[in-house]
């Protein structure tokens, strides 16, 4: 058996196109494009080459793009005085503080800072209640919600279905094993103390896996004919490979997202569609 590819770059270019029109509908109506502040927190490499990725994205789809750097020896009120700015600024939509930050400012900081209505990363814990909840109006966190937005359009149904997430992190792994439960999903969540690993994710229908290890699943831990749902992203040498062995996933699985080219691109394209969707929200 050779797996379908859950192709994230082309449905990425098709919701590119689509987010660009509804961008310009906007600027109609409220003569502004919807925009984002970026808050980058010193000079972190990884920052500054994620922060270029979601400028040219903001850029292709005519959306407004602005950066705010502090020194990498900001303190929390410098910080914090900054959020409180752009959250009472009302040309800025969404607001992204970019990880990682220096080890004296912890994240909760900032997720409680953020105007819950700005906050497009879904990190406030009221956008994260709500989530849990599934009630009123939330920003998903961008990764997670392009995984199910690619199950979504390929049209992988999820209800009924058994589904593991393996990680449990706020960003990625816990949002979305609720967005799958939300879609009816029977759920388990497994992490770095869940023993015997291979015994759950060899039962499951849909395999989504976020734990930053290359090649953590192996083939035989895949059930033959699964969905198989990679965000890993590891730099091996000059590649980028995901969580999963894809080329073994590719022999016993009816559908896998590749890496790179699965939930990487759908990432930046879901930040693009929660500042579009704050903003119509704060004109409304
Ligand atoms: P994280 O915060 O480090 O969380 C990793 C999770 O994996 C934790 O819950 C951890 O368990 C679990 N884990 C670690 N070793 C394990 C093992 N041997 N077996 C089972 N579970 C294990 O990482 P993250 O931020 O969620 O990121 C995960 C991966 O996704 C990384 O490769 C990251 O680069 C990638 N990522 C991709 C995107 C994208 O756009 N596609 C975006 C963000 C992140 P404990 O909770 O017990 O420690």
């Amino acid at each position: 058996m050779t797996a379908r590819l859950l192709d994230g770059r082309a449905l990425a270019r098709t919701m590119t196109q689509e987010i660009a029109q509804e961008a310009a509908l906007f600027r109609q109506h409220y003569g502004l494009a919807p925009g984002i502040a970026v808050v980058q927190v010193g000079e972190h490499p990884s920052a500054v080459r994620y922060i270029a990725q979601i400028e040219r994205a903001f850029q292709s789809v005519g959306m407004r793009f602005s950066l705010r750097r502090l020194p990498r020896t900001a303190g929390a009120a410098d910080l914090i005085g900054l959020l409180e700015a752009l959250n009472s600024e009302p040309a800025v939509n969404g607001i992204l503080v970019q990880m990682p930050l220096p080890g004296h400012l912890p994240p909760s900081l900032v997720a409680n800072a953020i105007d819950p209505s700005k906050d497009v990363d879904g990190i406030h814990p009221l956008n994260a209640g709500r989530l849990l909840q599934a009630e009123g109006d939330y920003f998903v966190p961008a990764t997670p919600a392009g995984g199910i937005e690619l199950l979504r359009r390929y049209g992988i149904a999820l209800a009924g279905k058994y589904a593991v997430m393996v990680g449990r992190s706020n960003v990625v792994g816990r949002p979305m094993a609720l967005l799958m439960l939300h879609e009816h999903a029977t759920v388990t969540i497994c992490h770095s103390r869940t023993p015997d690993l291979a015994s759950i994710t060899r039962e499951a229908e849909i395999l989504a896996v976020a734990v930053g290890r290359p090649g953590v699943i192996t083939g035989e831990m895949i059930r033959p004919g699964a969905v198989v749902v990679d965000f890993g992203i590891n730099v091996v040498g000059n590649r980028v490979v995901g969580d999963v062995d894809t080329a073994a996933a590719m022999e016993v699985a009816d559908w896998v997202t590749p890496v790179p080219g699965g939930t990487g691109p759908m990432t930046n394209v879901m930040l693009l569609r929660n500042v579009l969707t704050a903003a119509w929200r704060q004109a409304a």
